[in-house]
């Protein structure tokens, strides 16, 4: 599941950023519950968009 690691939303990671903390970011999409505004990115955890918003109750597998 998502972990706390102090990292800056993943909307502004760089593609490096992205290959290094690769693990970090499938935690974060597993299940997502919130979708930023600015970027349409999807996360689990809301500190990981910039500017996120709930997304409605999805209809699980
Ligand atoms: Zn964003």
């Amino acid at each position: 599941m998502a972990k706390d690691k102090k990292l800056k939303t993943f909307c502004k990671w760089s593609p490096k950023q992205i290959e290094k903390h690769f693990d970090i970011l499938t935690g974060l999409l597993e299940d997502p519950s919130h979708v930023c505004k600015k970027c349409a990115r999807v996360s689990n955890n809301k500190k990981a968009l910039c500017k996120p918003a709930k997304l409605p109750v999805l209809a699980k597998w």
